[in-house]
C-alpha cells in the first residue's frame, strides 16, 4: 500500500514523486501537467500526503488520510472560483506559504487548474515561487507547461502525467466491481479519462448524454437540421450545468444568509439583511454565475472531444489503419460515413470540431461557435 496507489498507469511519475518524498530531488515548486482525467490533482494530493507522512507516503496512517481528504492543517487545496483564479486566492497562497507548518514537515499549497490564472494573479504568485520560505511547497496543476507564464514554469520541477492506456483504466474499473465488457467499453470511450470512464460505466444518464452527442454526425442532413443539432448540443450542456448548480447554489445562498443572520431564529435575530449583506450576496451570485458558465463550457468541451474522436474513427476506417475505434459501439455509423465521404472531408470535419473548441476557449459565445461547427460538418 502506498499513497500513490490511486495513480493509474503513471509508473514514472510515481517513481519521481516517491524519490522526492524520500529526500532525493526535493524542491519548493512543482508543476503537474497532463491531459484532463490523467490524474494531475490526484498525483499532487498524493505527493502532499507523502511529504507529510512520517513514513513518506504509507497511504494508511492518519496523516496520509487527512492530507488526501483535504483535512491536513498544513495542506491547503485551492480551486479557482469559476473561470479564474482570483487575485485574492493568490494572496492567500502567499500569506499561507510564509507560515511555519503547524504539524507537518512542510507547508504545502496545492493549486488546481493553475492555468486559470490571469496575468496579474500570476505575477502575485510569482513572489511565492521566486523566494520560497524554507518550509513551503507549492504544487501547481495545469494541462500543459504552455498554460503558465514562463517566469513561473521555469522555476518549477515538472511532473508530466500521461494519458493512461485503455487497458489500465479498464483494469481499475474491473477492480471496482464493474463488468469487464462494460469496463472495456467505458475505458475506450472515455479516451483515458478515468473519472469519465467511471461515470460512463456506472451512470446510465451519462451514457445517454454521450449517445445524444454522437447522434449529431448522422443528423446533419440540411442547414436547418445542422442548426437544430447545434442548439440541442448547447442546450444539453446548459441543462447539465443547471442540474449541477440547482442544489449547490441554493445551499450556498442559505449558508450565507445564515452567516449574515438573516435566516437565524431566536437570540441574535436581526431584522432583514444586515449592512454589507447585500454586497456579499451579490458577490456570491457573481461567483455562482461564473462557475455555471465554466461547468457549461466543460460539458460542451467534453461533447466536442467525443465528436472529434468519432471523426478520427471515421478517418481511421477510411485509411484502413486497423486501429481500435474509440467509439466501437458506433462502428456502423462510422463505416457508413467513411464509405460515403473522402478522407479530406473527414480532416475538414475534425478541423471544424477543433476550431469550435478553440473558439469557445477564446470566449466566443457557445451557440455561435457550435452553429459554425455544425454547418462546417455538413
Ligand atoms: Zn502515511
Amino acid at each position: 500500500m502506498s499513497v500513490f496507489s490511486g495513480l493509474v498507469g503513471q509508473e514514472a511519475v510515481v517513481e519521481q514523486l516517491q524519490a522526492a518524498a524520500d529526500g532525493h530531488g526535493m524542491t519548493h515548486a512543482w508543476l503537474f501537467t497532463g491531459p484532463p482525467g490523467s490524474g494531475r490533482s490526484v498525483a499532487a494530493r498524493a505527493f502532499a500526503a507523502a511529504l507529510q507522512c512520517p513514513s513518506n507516503g504509507c497511504g494508511t496512517c492518519q496523516t496520509c488520510s487527512q492530507a488526501l481528504s483535504g483535512n491536513h492543517p498544513d495542506v491547503a487545496v485551492i480551486v479557482p472560483e469559476g473561470l479564474h483564479l482570483l487575485i485574492d486566492q493568490a494572496r492567500e497562497v502567499i500569506e499561507r506559504s510564509s507560515r511555519a507548518p503547524t504539524r507537518g514537515r512542510w507547508q504545502v499549497t496545492l493549486i488546481e487548474d493553475a492555468d486559470r490564472m490571469e496575468e496579474r494573479t500570476s505575477n502575485t504568485l510569482l513572489k511565492a515561487v521566486e523566494e520560497p520560505p524554507p518550509h513551503s511547497v507549492l504544487l501547481l496543476c495545469a494541462p500543459s507547461v504552455d498554460d503558465l507564464l514562463p517566469t513561473i514554469r521555469s522555476r518549477c520541477r515538472l511532473v508530466q502525467l500521461r494519458t493512461p492506456s485503455a487497458e489500465a483504466v479498464a483494469g481499475v474499473l474491473v477492480a471496482e466491481g464493474v463488468d469487464p465488457a462494460m469496463a472495456a467499453f467505458a475505458a475506450r470511450a472515455s479516451q483515458g479519462h478515468i473519472g469519465r470512464a467511471r461515470r460512463l460505466a456506472t451512470n446510465e444518464d451519462t451514457r445517454r448524454e454521450r449517445s445524444d452527442v454522437l447522434r449529431l454526425p448522422t443528423s446533419l442532413t440540411s442547414v436547418a437540421s445542422a442548426l437544430g443539432a447545434a442548439k440541442d448540443l448547447v442546450d444539453a450542456a446548459k441543462e447539465e450545468a443547471d442540474k449541477l448548480a440547482a442544489g449547490r447554489d441554493g445551499a450556498e445562498r442559505e449558508a450565507l444568509a445564515t452567516a449574515l443572520g438573516a435566516g437565524a431564529t431566536g437570540k441574535g435575530l436581526t431584522a432583514g439583511t444586515p449592512r454589507g449583506g447585500a454586497g456579499a450576496l451579490k458577490e456570491l451570485e457573481r461567483r455562482q454565475k461564473s462557475r455555471g458558465t465554466r461547468t457549461q463550457r466543460d460539458a460542451l468541451d467534453r461533447a466536442l472531444i467525443d465528436l472529434a474522436a468519432f471523426y478520427r474513427d471515421v478517418l481511421s476506417l477510411q485509411l484502413g489503419t486497423g486501429a481500435a475505434l474509440v467509439h466501437a459501439d458506433l462502428v456502423d455509423q462510422a463505416t457508413r460515413i467513411a464509405s460515403a465521404t473522402h478522407p479530406e472531408d473527414t480532416l475538414h470535419r475534425i478541423d471544424a470540431v477543433l476550431a469550435c473548441r478553440e473558439a469557445i476557449d477564446g470566449n466566443v459565445a457557445p451557440q455561435l461557435a457550435v452553429e459554425a461547427m455544425a454547418l462546417g460538418l455538413r
